[in-house]
């Protein structure tokens, strides 16, 4: 098969070279799109990560292609609805990062909870006073898992080694899995109201818009912390702002923001006048992150070396199978 891999680092090309043979395989940084999809126009397979746009007209080039193979749980990017018209196959990576996602969520609520964005600041300026720097103990607070799959899981493990008390609210609950965790399932009202923590790991959907929102982010247990590292559109930035002037949450900790993508074009943005909606927004990111009780990472929670090699692995697999006669990790479209 001839494959052509888009967005790919030096050292991802090295990996997957060792581990796809006897193919035509093009690597290139560039993401894929409508000014250079003819380079590769004949080709079988194409594997992208979510910076490319396989649209309708990228397809419309892709003359002989069988197989997308995303380097990714998403695949928003993508024109699926196109490709089953066309019988072109779609994998992804359904699973690659538990563990990576749930240690940058303790990462988020112990830098909170010790102070430790407030003292690395502090010490810059050679001041090493201790003052205002007191934290509170992980053990026996209770944290408030919203969304129990994958990460929401693991994350509640890793909660209970550090002795905690786990709540955990979600539309499709595991009564075995919460007895051998030692977890329980509670409304979302009772969640905010009884949590130290709230922690969220919801996919973002129509249903998860706003899920915390002004209405009932007052519910929440004055002085918690509130972490998100699933996506920024499941949490209301106004409300979250609103939340923190009031003292409702003592502090935020957050790996993805609503509109975050703007962070990157403020200047594109300012210039154009149907964009005021977004200019909004960015506005209300930028009053968030200048808060001193705000830890903001940018979008980083899945970065680490082990989740992507596992990508890595996973989707040289899909391919391999793909050629094999039997498609593995096949987005199916709900
Ligand atoms: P998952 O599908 O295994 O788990 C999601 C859980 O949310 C499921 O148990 C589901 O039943 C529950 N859920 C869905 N809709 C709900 C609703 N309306 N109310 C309550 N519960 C609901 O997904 P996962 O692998 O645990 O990933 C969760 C999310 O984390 C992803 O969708 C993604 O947005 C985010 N994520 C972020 C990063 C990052 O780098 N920051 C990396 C990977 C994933």
């Amino acid at each position: 098969m001839k494959i052509a891999f888009f967005e790919i680092k030096d050292w991802e090309k090295e990996y997957l070279q060792e581990k796809i043979k006897g193919h035509t395989i093009e690597f290139t940084k560039e993401r894929l799109n409508i000014n250079n999809v003819d380079k590769i126009n004949d080709y079988d397979v194409v594997s992208v990560f979510i910076y490319s746009r396989v649209s309708k007209q990228v397809l419309d080039k892709l003359i002989n292609l069988k197989l997308i193979a995303t380097r990714s749980t998403g695949f928003d990017h993508i024109d699926v609805t196109e490709c089953n018209r066309r019988k072109i196959t779609v994998s992804n990576v359904p699973y690659y990062g538990e563990n990576t996602i749930a240690e940058h969520t303790f990462a988020l609520i112990l830098s909170l909870s010790r102070n430790v964005h407030k003292s690395y600041l502090r010490t810059l300026r050679n001041d090493f006073s201790i003052k205002g720097l007191k934290g509170f103990d992980l053990k026996g607070k209770t944290i408030g898992v919203i969304g129990a799959g994958h990460i929401g899981l693991h994350v509640i493990r890793v909660a209970k080694a550090f002795g905690m008390n786990v709540l955990a609210y979600d539309v499709r609950q595991d009564s075995f899995i919460s007895e051998v965790l030692g977890f329980e399932y509670v409304s979302l009202e009772d969640l905010l109201k009884n949590s130290d923590i709230l922690t969220l790991h919801v996919p973002y959907n129509k249903y998860t818009h706003h899920l915390i929102n002004k209405e009932n982010i007052k519910l929440i247990k004055k002085g918690a912390i509130l972490i998100n590292t699933a996506r920024g559109g499941v949490v209301d930035t106004e409300a979250l702002i609103e939340a923190l002037d009031e003292k409702i949450l003592s502090g935020v900790g957050l790996d993805v923001l609503e509109g975050e993508e703007l962070l990157l074009e403020e200047s594109r943005l300012v210039y154009d006048p149907e964009n005021l909606n977004n200019l909004a927004n960015l506005v209300k990111d930028q009053i968030l992150l200048s808060k001193d009780n705000v830890v903001f990472t940018p979008h980083i929670a899945f970065y680490s070396q082990e989740a992507l090699e596992r990508i890595l692995d996973t989707t040289t697999e899909n391919i391999l199978a793909f050629s094999s006669g039997v498609a593995q990790n096949v987005v199916i479209l709900k």
